[in-house]
């Protein structure tokens, strides 16, 4: 099974899993990168999978419709959100299968209240995992729509899965997210590291995606508000306590004014 990153908008990917004759794209906020890339390989649209409801990822869904009846595929997305009917409506607990992958699919409430995401089950290696904008490389979703406590919860269920998941996010936010993670921990030697790493990357052209859970629970202070020197960063910037849900909480406020 092969994975790629379609670049999309200034920082969007729209994921596309395929066997070298079906595909399906997760988020297609845009068509035309969807297209192009169906086309040069000559592959068919077998599925889209939408995490939330944001236009970056469903702006694409409706000129896409045509490709899916071709390939037999359809639209799945969260049940408790608008997106472009018909679709699938999914929710925490259902599962699915596409091109033989088994995918179950977790709530992720707060960047927006009906968040889902797509966890592969099953897999020898290497699951795969689509989070939408819940959880970023170093970096979380804006609370648009949700609690701080409901991302906290949201956050644990994606740090549950297996250490060597490939997280698919859908944003290139991870250089900025790094050096906010950065400001958070001076002394973590991995996301220095690791920003160097994506550095060389973005420098070639390169995804910095996908992450591995592994790594983003050495790297991302979201995973790490259970840390004393996260805690500690949190309370400095306004914190009510140790808890993890205020450092997330204060973490977050700290993020949305960082530069
Ligand atoms: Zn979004
Ligand atoms: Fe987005």
């Amino acid at each position: 099974m092969n994975l790629l990153a379609l670049p999309a908008f200034a920082d969007n990917y729209i994921w596309m899993v395929h066997d070298e004759a079906r595909a399906f794209v997760v988020d297609p906020g845009d068509a035309a990168p969807v297209i192009e890339a169906l086309r040069t390989r000559g592959l068919q649209l077998a599925g889209i999978l939408v995490t939330h409801h944001h236009p970056d990822h469903v702006g694409g869904i409706d000129a896409l419709r045509g490709l899916l009846a071709e390939g037999g595929g359809v639209v799945h997305g969260p049940a408790r959100e608008r997106i472009p009917e018909p679709f699938v409506p999914l929710r925490g607990g259902d599962t699915l299968e596409l091109l033989g992958l088994r995918l179950a699919v977790i709530d992720v409430p707060g960047h927006t209240a009906g968040h889902i995401a797509y966890a592969q089950r099953g897999a020898a290696a290497a699951p795969l995992l689509f989070c939408g904008d819940t959880l970023f490389s170093a970096g979380c979703g804006r609370l648009f729509e949700g609690t701080p406590a409901q991302m906290a919860a949201s956050l644990a269920a994606l740090a549950a899965l297996p250490d060597d998941t490939r997280v698919c996010c859908t944003h290139e936010y991870t250089l900025s997210n790094l050096r906010f993670a950065a400001a958070v921990e001076p002394a973590n030697g991995d996301i220095a590291a690791h920003a160097r790493h994506c550095e060389a990357l973005r420098a070639a052209g390169q995804p910095t995606l996908p992450s591995t859970l592994a790594l983003e629970r050495r790297i991302n202070p979201f995973l790490r508000c259970g840390e004393p020197v996260v805690a500690a960063a949190a309370r400095r910037e306004g914190a009510a306590n140790d808890e993890p849900v205020s450092v997330l909480a204060a973490l977050r406020e700290w993020k949305n004014r960082f530069r």
